[in-house]
């Protein structure tokens, strides 16, 4: 498969050039150059068997078919049960894909496990080493650190703000014991942490000389290894139209599902859920995307304005002109604002897209009605995510909502709703009590620089 920019001005890749790449050379993001079709036979075994199909034509011969079914295994090995994904249902076509079992107890681990693997692999056939950089405020630090922490060929340094993140967040990354992973707390916000972040890759003989790389959301990789769940799902539910909710933030996990549908999922709708940072529901509502300035909630992994894979859709909808599409992100960028025509939204949006919003208080009244409702202990982007189906379901049509964290992940939030708090699974029982292995670091660039030539193996 090859792969183009989302802005038309990179030369096409192939999938691996891609993964390793993440963002293209004109800031676009990559996309095949044309989505393949589900086959007409899926396999009915294990996700791991479903997920070598679906993701099969994406990477067409840059990795042997045997060895990607082995990466597959190891990668889903990690999980804590067997149907990886598993689906439970709450109530009469109300159900739930637990995403969580990974072992950071985030859906960004189904991606993550696979994507380190890949990396690995890819570089250790060209003979190459990279070093991972990346800013954290909270879960994404956690899942890339575990994704790579067997890597040979890779290193990964993660900037966290020191005293800023919850302990629960600063313990799944610093007590990793692997050489090549470290966490760094930065004597300032994650604000600072990006900027540090930024800085070493816009230093081109540091970026050139580290080898720098980064592994975030806008990899394509990442979303590719997303669209097996919704198509391991339906499958679940007897392949009949299903709608899904999604707890949405930089809009990587919907688009999984808008690509699974794309492929011949018989997905129905889909319903983005927001918190108060509710730029996407506001656009499904007013065919307008309008900045706004981002403010915290319980579901920080949501707490965001600008949804990066937003553009890949955005491409879509310009009919896959770069150019205009690079025109209309270029003119977002410097008004804060950016609009659709309506037979451009009454194509693309309206028959598939739902929207909802949901404030705090909401959130935690559903964690609380959910517990009554069925026992089920959600967290509290989950709890968005249900919100929002609730709103858009349709008769006869199963809805499922993606859960997107383990509730002990954000106690306190939790208990505030039940009344109890949430225990980790028996693989992080003792995580609080484990030895920390951490660094802090002034928020100073060359400090940083200098931290990160030191480590390189
Ligand atoms: C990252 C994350 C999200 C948002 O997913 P996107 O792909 O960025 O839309 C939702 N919930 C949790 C728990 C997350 O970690």
């Amino acid at each position: 498969m090859r792969y183009v920019s989302t802005r038309g001005r990179a030369p096409e890749l192939g999938f691996a050039d891609v993964l390793l790449a993440g963002l293209a050379p004109d800031g676009g993001l990559y996309v095949p150059v044309d989505w393949p079709s589900l086959p007409e036979h899926l396999p009915s075994g294990s996700y791991q068997e479903l997920a070598t199909v679906v993701m099969a034509p994406f990477i067409g011969d840059d990795i042997p078919a045997d060895v990607f079914a082995r990466l597959v295994d190891e990668a889903y090995a990690s999980f804590r049960h067997e149907a990886v994904t598993p689906l439970r249902q709450l109530a009469a076509d109300d159900w739930l894909l637990d995403l969580s079992q990974g072992p950071t107890l985030a859906f960004k681990d189904v991606a993550l496990q696979l994507v380190g693997r890949m990396f690995d692999y890819v570089l250790g056939v060209r003979n190459e080493r990279v070093m991972i950089v990346g800013a954290t405020s909270g879960d994404t630090g956690s899942a890339a650190i575990d994704g790579v922490r067997s890597c040979s060929n890779v290193d990964i340094v993660i900037l966290y703000p020191h005293g800023r993140t919850s302990d629960i967040q600063r313990k799944q990354m610093t007590t990793v014991d692997s050489p090549n992973v470290h966490a760094v707390a930065v004597e300032g916000t994650f604000d600072d942490c990006q900027d540090l972040v930024k800085a070493m890759f816009n230093d081109a003989p540091f970026r050139d000389r580290m080898r720098l790389s980064a592994v975030n959301s806008i990899n394509w990789a990442r979303v590719m290894a997303q669209t097996v769940y919704y198509v391991y799902a339906a499958q679940q539910l007897g392949w009949r139209p299903t709608s899904f909710s999604v707890p949405t933030g930089n809009f990587g996990n919907v688009l999984a599902g808008w690509i699974a549908r794309r492929m011949g999922a018989p997905i129905h709708s889909l319903v983005v859920g927001s918190n108060q940072n509710d730029i996407l529901t506001r656009f499904f509502e007013t065919r307008s995307m309008v900045a706004d300035t981002v403010v915290p909630t319980l579901s920080p992994s949501m707490d965001i304005q600008v949804s990066s894979n937003f553009e890949r859709l955005l491409f879509e909808m310009n009919d896959r002109d770069g150019g205009v599409t690079a025109e209309q992100l270029q003119r977002f960028r410097s008004m804060g604002r950016l609009d659709v025509e309506t037979d451009q939204f009454e194509r693309w949006i309206a028959p598939v897209f739902r929207a909802a919003r949901f404030d705090d208080s909401e959130t935690l009244r559903i964690i609380g009605e959910v517990r009554s409702a069925t026992g089920e202990i959600i967290d509290p982007h989950t709890a968005v995510g249900i919100g929002a189906a609730r709103r858009h379901r349709s008769p006869g049509i199963p809805m499922v909502t993606t859960l997107t964290a383990h509730a002990a992940k954000f106690p306190d939030a939790v208990e505030q709703a039940t009344g109890s708090r949430p225990v980790l699974p028996p693989h992080l029982a003792d995580l609080l009590e484990r030895p920390e292995r951490t660094q802090t670091l002034p928020n100073d660039l060359g400090a940083v620089q200098r931290f990160v030539e030191s480590v390189a193996r």
